[in-house]
């Protein structure tokens, strides 16, 4: 098997995404790569919460390092915080008072809720705690930091002095992109920004007043105001000799001037800055929302920039929009978008990585915090059952382990009995109770575990997901006493069926005997045995006794099944939620 190759049989997109990765690094570096390091890339704008859709660009980034780290080839994840963009509105539920910052970098703008340094470290550090329960490792860098130190200094000099190169490829796509974005709303914030730069820009060139002439207007570097810290700049003068460039700031009317040589104050235009990083970073990979490889957007226009610095763009792989599903509550500093951290209270970590690499990274999908989240456990359990037998190995199974391991962190943390989700959220919805009382009703219906922490992560998920995420309205509400009316108003059957049901009912209930009681009652009415076959009438009676025992013990229709219920309630209050007046 020659290097590079993929050792199993089954195949995803995952498998091809990083077959163009080593492709992408092998057109550089040879064959056999040498001691090369494939660079993964992903980036984001820390200006509001993470959500969902978001988190597509960190762990698609993941998968495909993971997968070449799987093969033997060194890579590794380098995520980019675009810090050192510019704050361009201000949210709903922020004092209205931080427009004064609009314009300054994401980093230099205070935390409104004052928990963190920055509006930028208020955004980032809540999604780096969730993505290191994801078992995501990368390598951070701010971008605030990079230019600051200067960094990027020769970058910044060489776009500068080939601007009239990066003009006209600019001008050769600016009319597609306009048109595009005429078309169809820009869906990513890249795209929002690149166009929203782009309109800036050609304001800006109407400014000639003030002294801007086209070829300023279309500078690729942009510096923040020094008195003010802010990007509402525009440059009057640049001197290509000393390299100074001079500015007057539109917000303070402040006329500076920053050396590009010696000054570490602004930043390059987006679409620069992009390929610019993929070369100074040795990039092989790195995704992007859809829109990024429309006409016009900023991976095409980058494809080209990019030459600028003498190299090729990365291998890349659009991704679709992530949704949220179900009812989701949340607090006004998260913005009202699900955020991966939201995910997390109630799903177990391989299962969140599992919605994201199932997929091909052009579908579209919602993550589901309504009843959906049952169903999907369901289908969790049994594929990692069809995991477990070698002899079964598809596409559906790579995703699984994919989904449930890491090359550094091994297997994530699962239960180390799994319980499913739909009987501890039930048993949890019905006791309301501690992670204790539903550990021992769990075990009196057949699951065996030494303690608590053997049914964890899981069981504390399943409570979270009953109390925060189920709506009222569907959660069982046991009766305090009992229904004296409807006990007082019950027919002859009825009368007969909860006499022979407590007649028999135990004091200690065991699964088994109880589910044959509750289904054998309506058979000892008809003269029949507990265990003999039921008739159709028998079987219209059980459908009649059944909803009579959800009215008395829960008030509703239905609920969770009978037998879990009895146990979760236990012998003593079934009896006295049943027993008819004196
Ligand atoms: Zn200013």
């Amino acid at each position: 098997m020659a290097r590079g190759q993929s050792a199993g049989e089954a195949h995803d997109w995952v498998t091809r995404a990083a077959d163009d990765a080593i492709r992408h690094a092998q057109q550089r570096y040879g064959d056999d790569l040498g001691d090369h390091v494939i660079t993964c890339a992903s980036g984001a704008s820390p200006s509001g919460p993470v959500h969902l859709g978001n988190l597509r660009e960190f762990l698609t980034v993941h998968f495909v390092a993971e997968e070449i780290k799987r093969r033997g080839i060194p890579a590794r994840h380098l995520h980019s915080w675009d810090d050192y963009d510019r704050f361009r509105k201000v949210p709903a539920g922020v004092d209205p008072s931080w427009s004064e910052h609009i314009g300054r970098p994401l980093s230099g703008v205070p935390d409104p809720w004052g928990c963190h340094e920055s509006w930028a470290e208020h955004y980032k550090e809540p999604l780096v705690a969730s993505l290191r329960e994801l078992g995501v490792e990368m390598v951070e860098v701010s971008q605030t930091e990079l230019y600051r130190a200067g960094t990027y200094r020769e970058q910044i000099l060489t776009a500068v002095r080939r601007r009239d190169e990066i003009e006209q490829v600019m001008a050769r796509y600016r009319t597609k992109h306009l048109e595009g974005a005429a078309a169809a709303a820009p869906e990513s914030e890249e795209e929002a920004a690149a166009l929203a730069d782009s309109v800036a820009n050609d304001d800006e060139s109407g400014l000639t007043g003030l002294g801007a002439t086209d070829d300023l207007a279309r500078f690729p570097f942009k510096p923040y105001c020094r008195d003010c810290g802010r990007d509402t700049t525009i440059i009057t003068a640049y001197d290509e000799t000393t390299t100074d460039l001079s500015y007057t700031c539109t917000a303070c009317s402040y006329d500076g001037v920053t050396n590009l040589t010696t000054d570490n104050e602004g930043k390059l235009v987006w679409k620069v800055d992009w390929p610019m990083r993929w070369e100074f970073e040795g990039v092989d990979f790195e995704p992007g929302g859809v829109d990024h490889a429309s006409p016009g957007s900023s991976y095409t226009v980058g494809k080209e920039l990019v030459k600028l610095y003498g190299g090729r763009a990365p291998s890349f792989v659009g991704y679709s929009f992530v949704g949220a599903g179900g009812q989701v509550k949340m607090s006004s500093s998260r913005g009202g978008v699900p955020t991966a951290a939201d995910a997390l209270q109630i799903l177990e970590a391989p299962v969140l990585r599992w919605l994201y690499v199932r997929r091909a990274p052009k579908q579209a999908f919602n993550v589901d915090f309504g009843a959906e989240v049952v169903r999907l456990y369901d289908e969790w359990d049994a594929l990692g059952k069809k995991a477990g037998n070698p002899q079964k190995r598809d596409a559906q199974v790579l995703a699984f382990e994919r989904a449930s391991s890491t090359t550094s962190a091994g297997v994530l943390p699962t239960p180390a009995v799994v319980v499913p989700f739909k009987l501890l959220s039930s048993v949890a919805d019905v006791t309301a109770g501690s992670a204790e009382l539903i550990s021992r009703i769990v075990g009196d219906v057949g699951h065996v575990h030494a303690s608590v922490d053997e049914l964890e992560p899981r069981l504390g998920k399943a409570m979270t997901w009953m109390s925060d995420f189920v709506p009222v309205e569907d959660r069982t509400t046991v009766r305090e006493t009992p229904d004296a009316a409807r006990l007082a108003a019950l027919s002859e059957d009825e009368e007969l069926w909860l006499r022979q049901l407590l007649d028999r009912l135990p004091d200690q209930l065991e699964l088994e005997s109880t589910t044959s009681l509750i289904y054998g009652v309506p058979k000892l009415a008809r003269g029949l045995g507990l265990d003999d076959a039921p008739t159709d009438e028998v079987k219209q009676d059980q459908k009649a006794f059944f909803r009579l025992l959800y009215h008395l013990l829960v008030d509703a229709e239905r609920g969770p099944r009978l037998p879990t219920l009895f146990l979760a309630l236990g012998a003593d209050r079934v009896r006295l939620l049943l027993t008819p007046p004196a």
